[in-house]
């Protein structure tokens, strides 16, 4: 924590922070949110559990029939076989139990359906001869064969889901099955952005001399488009200190984060700090050894905190996904991490001075023999450019010291999820 005004290692004019260490200081900064809601399994995708949700019933309610076929009892086996069993009784997917297995007979059995008292494993219907109401064995199951014991899958009083995970299709159908109609979650995590510059227009009015259309506001709010944030847009805001000083103590006086776009480096049109310092922010933040994307802010604003990104759309995008979006997620009460990284090669030359963690747009058609994506480099580095990543199917990270990149060089890759 950086207190501003005080000597500052991460400072517009120090030393850069390494990627890794800029993430490390925003995730400590980041006071996850405490308070929760009650919500319908219907309306809990993707929301995060708040922990406390706890079964009332077995998973499976009781033992069942996991194949069509017959139930028996394996004690009946006894000596060597062939062994022949009367079948008596049928009970299928939804009857209330039948009645108990008799003594040296088989009960039909359809999958799902309870395994009859007395009963200890089922015997698929492809392994057995029927001859009339008998059924002819020859080979032992072991006792449960193909029985889907009571509470297996999930025991009665346990969490089928913990605090901190994300629901899931998956989770939610566990939930379902526990018999589970709702749960509590963390309340969606409140989130403002603006756009910043003089010279955005929105995309489908005319453009003015010296505008550009504003292509961070709509990849913000997509990037921000998740069921666990509530999202604030308050548009384009022009380059005027006092405009900007006001939407920011506006924003953190109610909200949980604010993530503004532009402004941040260190030209005179650039407010954001200036705004940040004059709002007593704390600075965690300033300066990160990450191309593209060099000026981003991190700082608190009360409790609110505030990820000041880079103008220039590409710096945006991987500023988002390297320091902002794990920052996001720990405010959102979620604990566990994605693990987006795959192994590929580069399929290119590439001589680089090294100083900061470079992230490149790539793409790939062809594998190696270790079946690792053989990568295309796309664009050339301008972290302006839009098109390079709009194409990309993943984003390379190249060691701060690495400097030679050749055909066959491994790298690693994280792969754009749509
Ligand atoms: P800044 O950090 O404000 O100096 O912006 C850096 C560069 O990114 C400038 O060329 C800006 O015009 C450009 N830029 C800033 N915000 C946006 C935006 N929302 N959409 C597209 N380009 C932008
Ligand atoms: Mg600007």
């Amino acid at each position: 924590m950086i207190a501003f005004g005080e000597p500052c290692s991460a400072g517009k004019h120090g030393a850069s922070l390494s990627v890794d260490a800029a993430r490390l200081r925003t995730l400590a900064a980041v006071a996850p949110v405490r308070d929760s809601e009650f919500v319908s399994l219907a309306n809990a995708l993707g929301r995060v559990c708040a922990g406390g949700a706890v079964s009332q019933v077995n998973l499976p309610p009781f033992d069942n029939a996991a194949m069509d076929g017959y139930a028996i009892r394996t004690a009946d086996l006894s000596g060597s076989g062939p062994w022949n069993l009367a079948v008596s009784g049928r009970v299928a997917a939804g009857d209330a139990g039948g009645h108990p297995l008799l003594p040296g007979h088989a009960t039909r059995i359809l999958t799902g359906a309870p395994v009859p008292t007395g009963a200890d494993a089922v015997v698929m219907q492809e392994r057995v001869f029927c001859e009339g109401a008998v059924i002819r064995l020859d080979h032992r199951p072991p006792p449960g064969t193909n029985v889907r014991r009571e509470g297996e899958d999930c025991p009665a009083f346990s969490q089928p889901v913990t605090a901190g995970q994300c629901l899931t299709a998956p989770r939610l159908a566990l939930l379902a099955g526990c018999g589970m109609a709702d749960l509590r979650v963390w309340r969606r995590l409140r989130v403002a952005m603006f756009s910043t510059g003089n010279e955005l227009q929105e995309p489908g009015l005319p453009l003015g001399p010296g505008q550009i259309y504003n292509s961070n506001r709509v990849m913000l709010r997509a990037l921000l488009t998740v069921p666990w944030i509530a999202l604030t847009d308050l548009g384009i805001l022009r380059d005027d200190a006092s405009a900007i000083r006001a939407t920011i103590r506006e924003a953190a006086a109610t909200l949980d984060v604010v993530i503004s776009s532009g402004g941040v480096s260190a030209g005179e049109e650039d407010h954001i700090l200036d705004a940040l310092r004059r709002e007593n922010a704390t600075l965690d933040v300033l300066k990160v050894a990450i191309r593209p994307g060099k000026p981003l802010t991190v700082g608190r604003v009360g409790a609110a905190l505030y990820i000041g990104l880079p103008g220039n759309p590409y710096a945006t995008a991987v500023t988002f996904a390297q320091i902002a979006r794990p920052a996001l997620r720990r405010a959102a009460g979620l604990t566990e991490t994605p693990d987006m990284m795959i192994a590929g090669v580069a399929g290119f030359a590439y001589a680089r001075t090294p100083s900061r963690r470079e992230y490149i747009p790539v793409t790939w058609e062809k594998r190696d023999g270790f079946g690792r994506p053989i990568l295309i480099r796309l664009g050339v580095g301008a972290s302006a450019s839009l098109s390079p990543l709009a194409q990309a199917r993943g984003v390379a990270a190249l060691d701060d010291d690495l400097t030679q990149i050749s055909p066959g060089t491994p790298l690693t890759v994280e792969p754009l999820l749509e």
